[in-house]
């Protein structure tokens, strides 16, 4: 079910634009607006969880979100270099926005992950 305040709903609407780069029944992926790779793809399950717990109640929709980011990987080129798939929890993470999303990173070299600078 959508949650009408919700910007990644309204993006799975088509009521706000994103770049399309794969769907499938349950999931849908788009371009980041604020890349931080040169591939920086988000996954959201087309029904609204708010979380990454949330979402694995839904083992079967957890599955289609983490192959969705395989098959992105598979699609921009950049499976057998090497990807990043991540998931932001809570104000330490920097996570923004309420409804469950996986990104896929890659495309060059990835920074360590971590603290800030490294
Ligand atoms: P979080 O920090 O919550 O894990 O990730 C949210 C991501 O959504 C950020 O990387 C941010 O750049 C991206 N984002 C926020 N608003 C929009 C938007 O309107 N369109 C797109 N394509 N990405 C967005
Ligand atoms: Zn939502």
């Amino acid at each position: 079910m959508a949650d009408n305040d919700c910007l990644f709903c309204k993006i799975i609407a088509g009521d706000i634009p994103s770049t399309k780069v794969f769907e499938s029944d349950t999931t849908y992926a788009f371009r980041d607006i604020n890349p931080q790779a040169d591939v920086h793809v988000l996954v959201v399950p087309r029904t609204h969880y708010e979380d990454a717990e949330a979402l694995a109640g839904a083992p079967g929709e957890l599955a289609d979100v983490i192959s969705a980011g395989v098959a992105v990987a598979k699609r921009e080129g950049i499976e057998e270099a090497g990807f990043r798939l991540v998931f932001n929890t809570g104000e330490h993470a920097g996570r923004t926005v309420f409804h469950a999303h996986l990104h896929v990173l890659g495309g060059e070299q990835l920074g360590m992950f971590g603290r800030p600078g490294h």
